[in-house]
């Protein structure tokens, strides 16, 4: 699956980096870096990401 993050509404809260570091990361001046493909079998994770975000930035293509 593609996973997006709307870099207008993302304020580094850092939650998705907490549910999934392997995929989302906080870079330098903590800005987000993340995995904009992952594999199908880690839906629940990404799912939660899309959960814990606060800014609802986070959206997921199959
Ligand atoms: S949880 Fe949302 S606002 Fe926070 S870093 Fe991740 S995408 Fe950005």
């Amino acid at each position: 699956m593609k996973v997006h993050v709307d870099m207008n509404l993302c304020q580094s809260h850092g939650e998705c980096v907490i549910v999934a570091p392997d995929v989302f990361t906080l870079g330098e001046d903590d800005i987000l870096v993340w995995s904009e493909e992952v594999p199908d079998d880690r839906r629940a994770a990404m799912e939660a990401a899309v959960d814990a975000c606060p800014m609802m930035a986070i959206r997921l293509e199959n």
